[in-house]
């Protein structure tokens, strides 16, 4: 579903990715893990091309994203993406706030918005906050919006990128409750994730990442639980 082919990506002349390649089968869920630095979130980003590549190819869906001729925006409706920061808009309610990109980027009309926000609302279990406005609730329950509104554009893939980083310590359950129904039904899942007990019940595969390439791509029990590079030894042991 998703594929990186020697992605490189460069700020100035800072080498962030140096060619990466990757896979993300229909229904995987793959965690990248890795240092600060290390070039997760860039990667993310260049596989919804919120940063443009330096060189490289991405894939989703079968299109090529890294295409010059593509309709990226059409692309791009394909991929959810959930940030640490939850990014709501403040002065909507939590039902305006699954139903605007609807209505804007998908020109869905009033009622259908409504009806498939009422749905994913349903989903994260936060119908009762319909009304609401994003300060009033928890951060755990923001970010719960924040996934039900890119759930509600009907999504492809979902991309996390530390999603539960921000959250206070008894909040992050109710988020990763909510990642693992999604990979229970089939969802195709990127996320970049410090939570490891996540990583080794729910990932299919766990990528490390150091310095810009990717030095271990395995099952979790071997990743995380028999790791065979140094580097990723010392990572885990500084984080457990
Ligand atoms: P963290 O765990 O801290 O989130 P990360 O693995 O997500 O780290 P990235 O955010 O991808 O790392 O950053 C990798 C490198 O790219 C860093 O050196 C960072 O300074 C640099 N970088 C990221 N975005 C930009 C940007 N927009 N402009 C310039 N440099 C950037
Ligand atoms: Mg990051």
């Amino acid at each position: 579903e998703i594929e990186v082919r020697g992605l490189h990506k460069s700020f100035g002349d800072n080498e962030v990715l140096r060619g990466i390649d990757l896979e993300v089968g229909r229904g995987e869920v793959v965690c990248v893990i890795g240092p600060s630095g290390s070039g997760k979130s860039t990667l993310l980003r260049c596989v919804n091309l919120l940063e443009e590549p330096s060189g490289g190819q991405v894939f989703v869906g079968g299109a090529e994203l890294t295409d010059p001729d593509v309709d990226i925006d059409a692309v791009r409706r394909r991929i959810g993406m959930v940030f640490q920061q939850f990014n709501l808009f403040p002065h909507l309610s939590v039902t305006e706030n699954l139903t605007l990109p609807q209505r804007r980027v998908l020109r869905r009309g009033k009622a259908e918005a409504a009806k498939v926000a009422a749905e994913n609302l349903e989903r994260v279990g936060l119908s009762d906050k319909a009304t609401a406005y994003p300060a009033s609730l928890s951060g755990g329950q923001q970010q719960r919006v924040a996934i039900a509104r890119a759930l509600a554009m009907g999504p492809e893939v979902m991309l996390f990128d530390e999603p539960t980083s921000a959250l206070d310590p008894e909040l992050v359950g109710d988020v990763l409750a909510v990642m693992r129904m999604l990979a229970r039904e089939g969802m195709t899942m990127m996320v970049v994730t410090h939570e490891m007990t996540f990583a080794r019940e729910v990932a299919d595969r766990v990528v490390f990442m150091d310095g810009g390439v990717i030095v271990e791509d395995g099952a979790p029990a071997q990743v995380i639980g028999a790791p065979a590079h140094e580097r990723t030894r010392h990572f885990l042991s500084r984080l457990l």
